[in-house]
């Protein structure tokens, strides 16, 4: 097989990555040198022919907690717990801050990226795109008047909740097995966020979203549906993928769905282990194909928030993801749509009355 195809660029849908510069409790890297530790850096990402992603600063229940999603916490964990939104708007602080500063310590290799051309210039240039994601709306007030502020700093993708609820939305926690149907659907402040995310051009992310609040946003949003890092509930059960019935709507809407490496979302035994083998992450990508099309279905490993199988290990070993995606059959054009075009094509019309 001819090499050259294995470096296809990948566009992710969403790492945890930008959490391990500024947390508290962490052992701070600064992404820029290549280290061992966690799943990205520079050098590493340059070696998995990682083009860009989704970075995601995630608002932490408690000061000095870091956030540990590589074990799924019960429902007593205080991971679990609203999330002051004071606090929520100090880490968003921090995390804008991390997110400038990588691109600014990078020599070049990273730009941040605020519109689809900027993507799109920037992988012609072999330059990596960064797009700023919060998962969970906390630092948002709920009146919304901060909401431009951060779309200003950046902001291109939001997340209405992640697994907990907060003053918009209801998310769902990682019941095995469970129904994603957790609980009740979007506040009014939720439904007043869906269309200023609409009016500003900010992707609005349905993983880690309740079922009820997914249709509501289905209703309410006229942008494509996205769920950045969600895998296929009919091969793994758990609540927090999605079900046939949401694939449809995503595919209807013209929508994606990143599949997430987290091996909790992709075996049927949902366990958290790296002994799991590449071709579930295939299995998951090949029903998500198979229901919605080509064109609606993307990567999104939650890098440096999961437990991934040790094939992939870390953003290096993404062309071993591409590689098996050709040995399943999918021809170059497929890959392609697979690997980053699919994203892409979702961030100009989702970004579009600004961009
Ligand atoms: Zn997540």
């Amino acid at each position: 097989m001819n090499r050259r195809k294995f470096m296809i660029p990948v566009i992710d849908g969403h790492l945890d990555s930008l959490q391990a510069m500024f947390l508290p409790d962490d052992n701070p890297r600064s992404l820029i040198e290549q280290t061992d530790r966690g799943h990205f850096d520079i050098p590493r990402a340059r070696k998995g022919h990682f083009a860009g992603g989704l970075f995601a600063i995630f608002f932490p229940a408690e000061a000095k907690r870091r956030r540990n999603k590589t074990a799924f916490p019960g429902k007593e964990d205080a991971i679990l717990k609203p999330v002051e939104s004071a606090f929520a708007q100090e880490i968003a602080q921090k995390g804008i801050e991390s997110f400038y500063g990588l691109a600014e310590q990078s020599s070049g290799r990273i730009q941040v990226a605020k519109s689809a051309d900027e993507v799109s210039n920037n992988m012609a240039q072999g330059v990596i795109s960064t797009i700023l994601h919060f998962e969970g709306a906390e630092p948002i007030a709920p009146d919304l008047t901060n909401l431009p502020v951060y779309y200003q700093a950046g902001l291109r993708s939001l997340g209405i909740v992640w697994s907990r609820p907060n003053a918009f939305g209801a998310g769902v926690d990682f019941q095995f097995p469970g129904s994603p149907d957790t609980g009740p659907g979007l506040t009014e402040a939720g439904k007043e966020l869906i269309i200023a995310c609409n009016r500003l051009g900010i992707i609005i992310d349905l993983s880690h979203l309740n079922e009820k609040g997914f249709w509501d946003v289905e209703r309410l949003s006229d942008a494509p549906l996205v769920a950045t890092h969600s895998c296929m509930h009919a091969l793994t059960p758990i609540s927090r993928n999605l079900t046939d019935k949401q694939l449809e709507a995503i595919r209807d809407s013209k929508g994606v769905v990143g599949i997430n490496f987290c091996t909790g979302f992709l075996r049927t035994d949902a366990k958290l282990t790296a002994n799991t083998p590449i071709s579930d992450i295939i299995r998951h990508t090949a029903y998500a194909v198979d229901k919605m099309g080509i064109d609606h279905v993307a990567i999104g490993s939650d890098f440096d928030g999961a437990v991934i199988p040790k094939e992939i290990g870390d953003v290096s070993g993404l062309p071993k993801l591409v590689e098996a995606l050709f040995e399943h059959g999918f021809d170059e054009a497929s890959v392609r749509k697979i690997a980053c075009e699919n994203w892409l094509r979702i961030f100009t019309p989702s970004w579009k009355t600004n961009a």
